[in-house]
């Protein structure tokens, strides 16, 4: 029999409680919260571990500590995030959100939404927040409601449209903040990757391992079709983004692919500011091991090593993910 606790106040609850009968929280459903997982606001130092103030800088040598959102992370056991500021941003316009369908013990659904803000639009930070928003409480309604995973990933994207769309200004189109978008449904019939733009999704299986997504760039469109990579390089504009999310962009489908559910491997969903230093799932894979929390931890870290030069997200899903059910659940 499975032992579970609610992760709010700890109290011990039935694997099939649907809410924790000591403070009424849903059992099933554990998310990041609305407007991004927040890194806890530090205490100590980044630099000197002196004593950080009320107003987050540090009282011994005055350096003002790293803002919650240059450095967000979130570990839900069978999924986990990093999103990080990188070294050359001024900004994290990256965002992720992630949810856990179903009881602690038993997962029906993993769902993670990536998002990366276009750099020549204002407030891309905002867009790409509202997008993983949007886009992640879509997909959760749509599941909760009985709709298939392909449905889910397509109202999703959807949904990021219509919440972007509404941080346009009408008075001057130029000020359409606009994102990429990459989901991922992960369910016991497969895991479904769906995306608008160049955030990517890797899955990582030994040998097997592969990009899933192709970027919505006319280089990756060329590439596609059979050109070498400096052919492709040689085009104008050829990593320009061809497709993203935005009042200024066409609305249409998320390109959808899936994997199979006999498939076992580790889902990684990014942002280019990984996939930049580390363009292929080998080299990808090559730095992925343990926990998701450590498969995401390591592979900012390889980013940021290898110049930090865009802000850096990577989730990570070990699927099938019943299987991450810690020793002593039987
Ligand atoms: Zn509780
Ligand atoms: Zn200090």
């Amino acid at each position: 029999m499975a032992a579970v606790s609610c992760p709010e106040c700890g109290q011990p609850a039935h694997a099939e409680d649907r809410f924790c009968e000591s403070c009424g929280l849903s059992l099933l459903l554990r998310r990041t919260p609305e407007g991004g997982p927040q890194g806890a606001r530090r205490s100590t130092c980044v630099s000197c571990a002196g004593r950080v103030d009320a107003e987050g800088f540090c009282e011994r040598c005055g350096r003002a500590q790293p803002a919650p959102r240059d450095r967000m992370e979130f570990d839900f056991g069978v999924v986990a995030g990093v999103s990080d500021r990188g070294r050359a941003r001024v900004r994290n316009e990256d965002s992720m959100a992630c949810a856990v369908v179903g009881p602690e013990s038993a997962p029906a659904a993993v769902v993670v939404v990536v998002c990366d803000g276009v750099g020549s639009t204002e407030r891309a930070d905002q867009a790409a927040q509202t997008a993983v928003d949007a886009a992640l409480a879509r997909i959760v309604d749509c599941l909760q409601a009985g709709k298939d995973p392909y449905e889910s990933t397509v109202d999703g994207s959807a949904a990021a449209f219509e919440a972007v769309e509404l941080l346009a200004e009408p008075t001057s189109p130029d000020l359409a903040p606009s994102c990429t978008l990459v989901s991922a449904v992960a369910t016991e019939e497969g895991v479904t990757v769906g995306w608008i733009g160049d955030s990517r999704a890797y899955w990582l299986a030994g040998a097997d391992s592969r990009q899933l997504t192709t970027d919505d760039t006319l280089h990756a469109q060329l590439v596609a079709a059979g050109l070498s990579d400096e052919e492709a390089s040689a085009e104008a504009n050829a990593h320009a983004l061809a497709r993203w999310v935005g009042a200024d962009a066409e609305p249409g489908l998320p390109h959808v692919v899936g994997v199979p559910p006999d498939e076992p491997g580790t889902l990684v969903v990014c942002s280019d500011g990984l996939w930049n230093y580390l363009p292929t799932a080998e080299s990808i894979a090559a730095r992925a091991s343990g926990s998701p929390a450590r498969v995401a931890a390591e592979l900012t870290a390889a980013a940021l090593e290898l110049g930090g030069g865009d802000n850096i997200t990577v989730v990570a899903v070990p699927y099938p993910f019943h299987s991450r059910r810690s020793a002593g659940d039987e």
